[in-house]
Parts: structure tokens; C-alpha cells; sequence
């Protein structure tokens, strides 16, 4: 492997062919007139990822703004009242901004800069990406335009005033369901009409060519970091890798950096929500079958005419009706394994982590929490098992003590169960 090299393992560096395929998942299906922009893209990246002076302004700014490499931490307690396998965190909340969303923020925001572009422009559910994107680009100098659905705009308006507060314009978006669909679709039609001098800034490894290839290279530096980490703490890789999958993100960063190694087992945690039924969950691996979303092939949760079927989660950041191209591939050659954990399971994950160990994960990130905490169970003490703990809670802290009071957890003979 070259050592300045952004994209790593076989199974990465081989994929997607050149017209953006994982197998028959991804492409780019555009309107023409956003194919020579999707290519101008394309070709910037590719030139910038072998230049040097651009990855190590990346790794530069990863080491003194982001705060990487984030560490990998040994759930003691947690481990010891499950009685089973033992189980580590890769600590991406511990990122400036709370999430793994800044690696790819600032991967991204670097390339429209070099690109000459003067705007970034994207769009958020939650307003995760939102505020990671506005923070990529303050700390650039470029423009950014959020497109945020009006209900969402409501719901997340701690999230609205931190775009704001950091020179980011949040456009309200007041059509359709108003949430994070018809936020793609505005700021798809906003990017349309000056792709010369905006760039969108996808918040996925979802999208049409080349963003599920970029945002996955730009992600992969988790998986890198956790293999040689985990290597130096425990002179093994580990047993199992488990992530939370929305778009599928986070779970490519770290999944990346062991796709290679066929000894260890890998798992991506989907939202199951409240049931297995149709506008219950965002489980696309489960439920899905494959169809077509924003310019690329995925498996799809669609109705019987291919239109996307409205999705839930208790973790905003997981319901998305697609998922990343990659992941579809990787589940059919059966190298990633895709499980469910429902919004129960990711609320004791939630409490568990808080009160035995100190760390508020994100409700995304508990879903692979609560996976692993199930898994766990299952086997014997010298296994381990690799979490990437994708996010903070802090910003789900209202939104779970109103629905679900803690006296429930209390009352419970113990939390782990
Ligand atoms: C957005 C988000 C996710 C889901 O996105 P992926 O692309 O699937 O990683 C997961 N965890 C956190 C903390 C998020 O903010």
C-alpha cells in the first residue's frame, strides 16, 4: 500500500469500476445536465487523491482541528455485567463536532476549494450534516447553502441556530413530506442551476458517482487507524466490527479498513424501529429490494411502484429509504452481514453506556451498541468485539428524556438485559 494513499484493502481500491458501479449497485443516473458536473468532480478527485501537498492538508487538519486519531476505548464494566465478549469503542464522538461527519465534511469542503469553487452546498435531516458541513466550510472560507425540510427545521432548532451562528444559510424546504427526501431534491435542483461555482457536498456514501467512492475514502481513515490500534492494544485484529448503517458512512469508514481480513466478521446494524411493517423502521437490507434513489442503485424501501416508502427511526440520522451502493454489493458477496436493532434496543444501549461507562452515544450509534450488547451475550470472554461509536448523544438528550422516561430503565432489576 502507498503510504500517502487516502482509499485502502482490495475490495476498496477495485471498486466501483469507472462508471461508479459496486457490482450492479451506485452509477450516476443525472439529468444531463448535471453529467459533466458529476464528471468534473470525478476527475478532480481522482487527481487530488494521489497529491500529496492535498493529503497532507488533510492529514494536517485531521491531526489539529478534528482531534485524530480518535482513540479506541475497553468497555470494562459494560463487558463484565454482560458476562460475555468484550467490548471496544472506536471514540469518532470524540471528533470536534461530536461525529464521524467531519471527515468527510472537510475532504469535501478541501476539493471544491481546490476545484475554485466559491459555495458548498447540501442537505440535512437532523442538521448533522448541516452543522459539520457549515464547520468545514468557516474553517475554509467557503459559502454554504443547508437545505433542511420545514419540519425538520422546527425539530432540530438547536442544530438551524448552529448553522447559522457559523455563516451557514439554511434554506427552509416546504414541500412534499417536508423532511430529508425533499431536502435532497431542492438542493439537487439548487446545484443544477450553478454547478460552476457551488459544489454539492453529499452527507453519505450515497448519491450518484463519484460520492460514494469519495466519502468512503475520506471515512476510511477510521477503519485504518482502528485496525493498527487495535493490532497495538491487543496484538490481534478483533473478532467482530459493528456499525450502525443510515446512509452507511461510518460503517464504510471502519468496515474499510478490515474488508481484507476475512477472519474478522463484519456487521452493519440497521434501524429496525418499531416493527417489521412498511413506515415502521428504515431497515433497507431487511425489508428492501433493490430499485433506484438520488442518482444511484441501491436496495430500496419502495412501494409497488418504486417510489420510496416513508421511513422512521428514533435516530434521525439512520431513516433514509436507501442505502450506500457498497454495502448492497458487500451484503450480496456476503462479506458484510446485515442485522436489525429496534429503537428499544438502541435506547438500553443508550442508558447502559451512560451509566456504565460514562459515555452518552448518539441514538444512531446505540443501534450497533445495542446489537453488540445482544451479541455479546452469545460468546465467551477472550472474544472482541470492535464498535464504531459514530456519535455523541448530546443533542438526543431532550428528545429521549421526554418520550421515554428514565423511571422505566430505573425500574428495571438491571439495566443490561
Ligand atoms: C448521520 C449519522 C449517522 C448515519 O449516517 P451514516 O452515513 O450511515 O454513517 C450515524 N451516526 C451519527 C452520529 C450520525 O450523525
Amino acid at each position: 500500500m502507498k503510504k500517502n494513499t487516502i482509499a485502502n484493502g482490495s475490495l476498496n481500491t477495485q471498486m466501483p469500476d469507472n462508471k461508479g458501479f459496486f457490482g450492479s449497485y451506485g452509477g450516476a443516473f443525472v439529468p444531463p445536465s448535471l453529467e459533466k458536473a458529476m464528471q468534473d468532480i470525478t476527475d478532480a478527485y481522482m487527481q487530488i487523491k494521489e497529491d500529496e501537498t492535498f493529503v497532507e492538508e488533510l492529514q494536517h487538519l485531521q491531526q489539529t482541528y478534528t482531534g485524530r486519531p480518535s482513540p479506541i476505548y475497553h468497555c470494562k464494566r459494560l463487558s463484565a455485567e454482560l458476562g460475555g465478549a468484550q467490548i471496544y469503542l472506536k471514540r469518532e464522538d470524540l471528533n470536534h463536532t461530536g461525529s464521524h461527519k467531519i471527515n468527510h465534511c472537510i475532504g469535501e469542503v478541501l476539493l471544491a476549494k481546490r476545484m475554485g469553487k466559491k459555495k458548498v452546498i447540501a442537505e440535512t435531516g437532523a442538521g448533522q450534516h448541516g452543522v459539520a458541513l457549515a464547520t468545514a466550510a468557516a474553517l475554509l472560507g467557503l459559502e454554504c447553502d443547508i437545505y433542511m425540510g420545514t419540519v425538520d427545521v422546527a425539530k432540530q432548532a438547536p442544530n438551524v441556530r448552529r448553522m447559522q451562528v457559523l455563516g451557514a444559510k439554511v434554506v427552509p424546504v416546504d414541500r412534499g413530506t417536508k423532511t430529508l427526501k425533499d431536502a435532497v431534491d431542492a438542493a439537487f435542483e439548487a446545484y443544477l442551476e450553478d454547478p460552476e461555482t457551488t459544489m454539492y457536498a453529499i452527507g453519505s456514501v450515497v448519491g450518484p458517482h463519484p460520492f460514494p467512492m469519495m466519502v468512503r475514502d475520506f471515512q476510511s481513515v477510521v477503519g485504518r487507524e482502528a485496525r493498527s490500534q487495535f493490532l497495538e492494544i491487543k496484538g490481534a485484529l478483533p473478532n467482530y466490527v459493528v456499525a450502525c448503517v443510515g446512509g452507511g458512512s461510518n460503517a464504510m469508514g471502519i468496515f474499510s479498513g478490515f474488508l481484507d481480513d476475512t477472519e474478522v466478521t463484519i456487521i452493519g446494524v440497521e434501524p429496525g424501529g418499531r416493527g417489521p411493517f412498511p413506515g415502521e423502521n428504515a431497515a433497507t437490507m431487511a425489508y428492501g429490494k433493490p430499485g433506484k434513489i438520488h442518482g444511484f442503485a441501491c436496495y430500496l424501501l419502495q412501494d409497488d411502484k418504486g417510489e420510496p416508502l416513508p421511513v422512521y427511526s428514533i435516530a434521525s440520522g439512520l431513516d433514509y429509504p436507501g442505502v450506500g451502493p457498497q454495502h448492497c454489493h458487500l451484503r450480496d458477496i456476503e462479506r458484510v452481514k446485515y442485522k436489525v436493532a429496534s429503537d428499544r434496543d438502541a435506547l438500553t444501549a443508550f442508558y447502559n453506556l451512560s451509566r456504565l461507562e460514562g459515555i452518552i452515544p448518539a441514538l444512531e450509534s446505540s443501534h450497533a451498541v445495542g446489537y453488540a450488547i445482544r451479541l455479546a451475550r452469545t460468546l465467551d470472554k477472550d472474544t472482541n468485539i470492535l464498535v464504531n461509536l459514530s456519535g455523541r448523544g448530546d443533542k438526543d438528550m431532550d428528545y429521549v428524556l421526554d418520550n421515554y422516561p428514565l423511571e422505566e430503565f430505573e425500574n428495571q432489576p438491571m439495566l443490561v438485559r
